[in-house]
């Protein structure tokens, strides 16, 4: 249990992560109904930019740093980068990033309700501290994949779950792949979206290959490739139950993000369909 979220806050693949869940949020959220949130694997909640751990990286000046700069951002980003400045001070420069469970305890309405979850000690109870007094969040510290099976089907019937591991561990993507066909039979109508590392493309291409093949209907992936040459470079995302209309919406977003991200001439964007609707 090495990873810590501190060091990364705020880099290309948050920014592509919370950017789209904030808009599936935003999307279903276009009916009365209530939801549940559940993010398997939160961090610290909320992360201070001007801190050792962000500035030793450096990773937040090319990720949330140079778009919060840009007045030309297209529209499915508004909802997240109004978040990011309503977590800041206004007319100051930005040092708090928010992280999945802040996004989503300020996206909740009164009915909806948030559940995160967080296996570190240290960050758990940062977790605790930070989201503390909002009576919408429930933090469980210990195990987000076996929570996340206890959990579902929720009683609201709608909902987002955000899977989203640091991969310290060498399987990392058969289990997430194992827990989430496991999530998916309890809870087959919920919207779920599972981070992975496009580091090694064999194992990502065999992680979306054996979900594709698990009968699962409806599955996409987006990725991010900002080309860096040191650390990670690249990202994806699968998308189940996502709104219909995301590739169109997001058909200027994504290549535009790219540009906006990018560390090398070879920045791109993809949205792929796996398995049809
Ligand atoms: N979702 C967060 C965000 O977007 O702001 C970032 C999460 S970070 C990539 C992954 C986190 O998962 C780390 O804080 C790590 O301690 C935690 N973690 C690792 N294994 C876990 C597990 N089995 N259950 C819950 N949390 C876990």
């Amino acid at each position: 249990m090495n990873y810590r979220h501190a060091y990364h806050a705020g880099n290309f693949a948050d920014v592509l992560k919370h950017a789209l869940l904030c808009w599936i949020v935003r999307y279903l959220q276009r009916k009365v109904a209530p939801l549940v949130l559940i993010d398997t694997h939160a961090g610290a909640g909320s992360y201070d930019l001007t801190a050792p751990e962000a500035g030793k990286t450096g990773e937040a000046n090319d990720g949330i740093l140079r778009l919060l700069s840009r007045a030309d951002a297209p529209p499915p980003l508004s909802n997240y980068l109004d978040l990011v400045r309503a977590a800041n001070r206004a007319n100051a420069a930005p040092t708090i990033y928010p992280g999945s469970p802040a996004l989503f305890a300020a996206l909740a309405r009164a009915a909806d309700r948030v559940v995160v979850c967080e296996r570190h000690p240290d960050d758990a109870s940062t977790l605790t501290r930070t989201l503390r007094g909002n009576r919408r969040v429930r933090v469980v510290t210990g195990d987000g994949y076996r929570a996340l099976l206890a959990l579902v089907p929720p009683v609201e019937k709608r909902g987002v779950v955000l899977v989203d591991p640091p991969f310290e561990e060498p399987d990392e993507f058969e289990y997430l792949a194992r827990m989430f066909v496991a999530a998916h039979r309890k809870w087959p109508t919920g919207t779920y979206l599972l981070w992975y590392p496009l580091k090694e493309r064999d194992q990502a291409a065999r992680f979306t290959a054996e979900l594709a093949g698990a009968g699962i209907r409806k599955l996409a992936c987006v990725t991010i490739d900002v080309d860096r040459n040191e650390g990670l470079s690249a990202m994806g995302l699968v998308l189940c139950n996502a709104p219909y209309t995301l590739e169109q919406d997001w058909a200027e977003a994504l290549p535009w993000l790219a540009a906006a991200l990018a560390q090398g001439p070879g920045a791109a964007a993809t949205f792929e369909r796996l398995t049809p609707d």
